[in-house]
């Protein structure tokens, strides 16, 4: 039976801001399974990059669990390939700390490529499983973007691989990760197991639309488009914004009804990040359709006013070119908000097109113009997709996350079959 679990997410600390350069969706997977875990009486501990000044060095995380922050390098944000190059020192560093104290653990689960790179060390070190789960895999990132704009492809690759073969066990979001993950990388379908994320009904709840939108100061008559999520290539916004001009072009009509809202990235305008250049490159479409007044880039907001944000929205937008789960449109779903999304990854899973929502080919501007009309014209379906969208949200809670894992690691440690 699993008592003690190090989780490693190196560049994602659970409790981190979210919405920023690159905390997201895995920062809130790490902090929802530690603290439904640390619930169930199993110890987590999750080790993170020491980033920002104030991180104390332990923080507690519900029962049983605790946030350990390692300094390794200098402080702030860093690209991927930045941290990589840190790695040896944070996990030397981690293992000083797991000395010091004189703690033992049962299994490592880590998250990323950059994780699965310091578990090759402890695994060895320590003689324990690792359980991996990637997030996002870089051979299905570079099938989708032209370029490696990281310049991390090849040796992010090389690790994954290492990790599909050594790892005690590999969870996929999705069938259509497994996919990935045979086909990719040729991992035996004997040691993956399939477990969908989940979502908190606490925080994302269906909430009367007025009263969202007057919480959030907003016109009680306008049709509002909501994306939420990182301001980057693969979020596919790009693609949002030619679908909204292509929506006016077909129907001037609704040009002074409808707002799209963007939540998510950074907004400092000294900020001299990626993020930013893109935010920058985004608002240049903007003008470029003459849709200053149509849009709205309103940085990052925290998960309670997210759900405001999901309440007021007619329809949540999820444009992304490819997305290994895609909690966004679980939250929107939850809050009983119709998502519009692309048929890719996690999303086609989560997603039943013309039941709890509408699916459009990834990168199809016009599709996505031709769905987001239907459902911002035609309350009938906007009805019907919010009614099953909350039925379906209702299949993923993390404590359904949390039966599986345990279930995993039970699996692993007992040396019982794993796969799905
Ligand atoms: N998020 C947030 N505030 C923001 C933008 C995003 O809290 O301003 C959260 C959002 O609620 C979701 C996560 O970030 O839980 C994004 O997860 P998703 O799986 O959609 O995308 P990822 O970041 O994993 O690519």
């Amino acid at each position: 039976m699993t008592r003690r679990v190090a989780m490693l997410s190196v560049h994602a600390c659970p409790l981190a801001k979210l919405g920023g350069r690159d905390s997201g969706g895995m920062n809130v997977y790490v902090r929802e399974v530690a603290r439904n875990l640390g619930a169930r009486g199993i110890e987590v501990d999750v080790f993170t990059r020491w980033r920002e000044k104030d991180d104390p060095r332990l923080q507690a995380l519900g029962p049983n669990g605790r946030v350990i922050h390692i300094a390794s390098g200098p402080l702030g944000y860093w690209p991927k390939m930045a941290v990589y190059e840190h790695l040896d020192e944070f996990t030397e560093k981690l293992i000083e700390e797991v000395e010091r104290e004189g703690r033992s653990y049962d299994i490592i689960h880590a998250h990323y490529w950059l994780s699965a790179k310091v578990a090759r060390t402890l695994e060895k070190r320590w003689k324990i499983p690792v359980v991996q789960m990637f997030h996002t895999l870089g051979l299905v990132k570079r099938e989708v973007l032209d370029e490696d704009i990281d310049g991390e492809s090849d040796i992010r690759v090389d690790i994954e691989r290492e990790a599909v073969r050594k790892s005690a066990a590999i969870v996929a979001a999705s069938d259509i990760e497994l996919d990935e993950l045979r086909r990719l990388y040729r991992a035996d379908p004997s040691c993956v197991a399939v477990i969908p994320c989940g979502v908190d009904p606490v925080v994302f709840h269906p909430v009367r639309q007025a009263d969202a939108r007057e919480k959030l100061g907003r016109d009680q008559c306008e049709r509002l488009i909501l994306f939420v999520g990182r301001i980057e290539q693969i979020k596919g916004i790009d693609v949002l914004l030619r679908a909204l001009a292509l929506l006016f072009f077909r129907r001037p009509d609704l040009r002074s009804e409808i707002c799209l809202l963007v939540v998510g990235g950074a907004l400092d305008p000294g900020d001299d990040s990626p993020e930013t250049e893109k935010i920058l490159e985004l608002r240049r479409l903007v003008h470029e359709h003459r849709m200053e007044d149509n849009v709205a880039f309103v940085g990052s907001r925290d998960q309670e006013d997210l759900a405001l944000y999901y309440a007021a929205a007619d329809l949540c937008a999820v444009p992304s070119l490819t997305e290994s789960f895609g909690l966004v449109a679980l939250e929107a779903m939850a809050c009983g908000t119709p998502v519009v999304g692309t048929r890719v990854g996690g999303l086609q899973t989560v997603i039943e097109d013309g039941r709890s929502g509408l699916l459009v080919p990834a990168g199809d501007y016009q599709a996505l113009a031709e769905a987001m009309t239907q459902v911002l014209t035609d309350s009938r379906l906007r009805l019907h997709l919010a009614h099953g969208a909350r039925e379906r949200a209702e299949e993923f809670t993390w404590q359904r996350v949390g039966d599986r894992i345990v279930d995993l690691y039970d699996r692993i440690l007992e040396g019982r079959a794993v796969g799905t």
